[in-house]
């Protein structure tokens, strides 16, 4: 689950970590009001940013920074409403203006390869950490955490002057061990600071620079979710796919692919199993689904009716492997479904196990065909799925 920047920025700053304030707006209006609480209180400038979960808002033209009141709501008008890669944006984060001196790159990412937290850095930011690994590769800094005792100061120091921090070694260190901590308290996968920068503050006795977090991305773990109510609260049902929120609202466990072939089935070690299947009789699966264990009729139907909404699906493989879910069930949920759906599509049953017997019966009355084997229902989808895409 990827968090919206103002939420990145709540966690970041409440592990005292140096954010700038910020408020969120989601009208010119308000914006004009917070753009003047900062105005007032002595900021130069203010930042207005388009809060989506996509990256390259600089670039999109979703970050405007202005110094004044009318120019701030101009701002707000332009980026509110606007398309950045297909998400209108609803809200902006409103900030002062913070005046950059330099802007570096500081993230903690989860580096699976070596199951570790990995610390990566570079005194290039600003720019897309994926080009600037392929285009200067030297450019990056990477450190990893150790499993058990974390990221050590010794680390967080070698980082802070790799980045040419010598000057900011304290702050550094804490925004380091900071991001570090962040990241295993949230569970997350992902916490990148793209700006990091060093900003220049009048101070009593003339201009400071300081480190500030300007940006802020935190990806956070889906299956720990569980355990942080309060970051689940944070989800953006608005900018999900909501075939994703449907599925999850259903609890059901789907992953869209670009394949053809829908697939229903019951377990996660069968559904995969289906899918190598159907790539080995030519076809492509249109996407992961595992509807669980002991699916009731009504589940198989929202199953179902989550498939239909792909229009990219030609045809419906279902794989039930009846132990404690109920052939009959299934069977009956596979009816009410074909009732009420609105697209037609062509569907192979294959059903054994508790109560196999019976749901046969059910489904012999109807449309839907029914294999006898797991190889001969993928045969048979799939020219199915073929017939239908000729
Ligand atoms: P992104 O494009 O979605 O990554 O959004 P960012 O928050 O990183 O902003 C993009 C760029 O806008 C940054 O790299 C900065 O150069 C600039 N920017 C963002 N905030 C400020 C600010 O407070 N002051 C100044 N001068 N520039 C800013
Ligand atoms: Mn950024």
């Amino acid at each position: 689950m990827k968090l919206q920047e103002f939420h990145a920025k709540t966690l970041l700053s409440r592990a005292g970590l140096p954010v700038p304030p910020w408020s969120v707006a989601s009208t010119p209006g308000e914006t004009d009001e917070s753009a003047a609480a900062f105005l007032d209180g002595g900021a130069d400038a203010v930042v207005i940013k388009a809060q989506v979960l996509v990256g390259g808002r600089g670039k999109a033209g979703g970050v405007k920074l202005v110094s004044s009141r009318g120019d701030a709501r101009a701002a707000a008008t332009a980026i509110l409403g606007m398309d950045i890669k297909g998400i209108t944006v609803r809200r902006v984060l409103v900030a002062p203006g913070a005046e950059i001196v330099r802007e570096l790159y500081l993230a903690t990412v989860l580096d699976r390869s070596h199951q570790r937290i990995l610390l990566m850095g570079s005194a290039v930011g600003g720019v897309e950490i994926e080009k600037l690994a392929q285009d200067d590769p030297d450019a990056i800094v990477s450190i990893h955490a150790h499993p058990h005792l974390g990221l050590l100061p010794h680390q967080a120091r070698r980082m802070a002057f790799a980045l040419g921090l010598a000057d900011h070694l304290k702050e550094a260190v804490a925004i380091c061990m900071g991001l570090h901590q962040v990241m295993v308290d949230n569970d997350a996968d992902l916490v990148e600071i793209n700006p990091l920068a060093i900003v220049r503050e009048a101070g009593p006795d003339g201009p400071v620079e300081r480190l500030a977090l300007l940006d802020a991305k935190i990806t956070l773990d889906d299956s720990a979710l569980a355990r942080h109510p309060d970051l689940e609260a944070m989800r953006d049902l608005a900018e999900e796919d909501p075939v994703d929120v449907a599925a999850r609202a259903a609890g059901l466990n789907f992953i869209r692919l670009d394949g053809e072939i829908g697939c229903m089935v019951n377990g996660a070690g069968l559904a995969m199993t289906t899918m190598d299947l159907v790539k080995r009789a030519g076809g492509e699966p249109a996407h992961f689904l595992d509807i669980g264990g002991g699916a009731r009729a009504e589940k198989v139907a929202e199953a179902m009716r989550l498939i239909l909404r792909d229009r990219s699906v030609k045809a419906i493989l279902v794989n039930i492997f009846g132990g404690i879910a109920r052939g009959d069930e299934v069977a009956h949920g596979l009816i009410e479904a074909r009732t009420s759906q609105e697209r037609n599509v062509p569907m192979v049953v294959r059903i054994v196990g508790t109560n196999a017997d019976l749901a046969a019966d059910i489904l012999a009355g109807s449309d839907i065909v029914s294999a006898g084997s797991l190889d001969e229902a993928v045969e048979r989808v799939v020219t199915l799925a073929r017939e239908v895409q000729a």
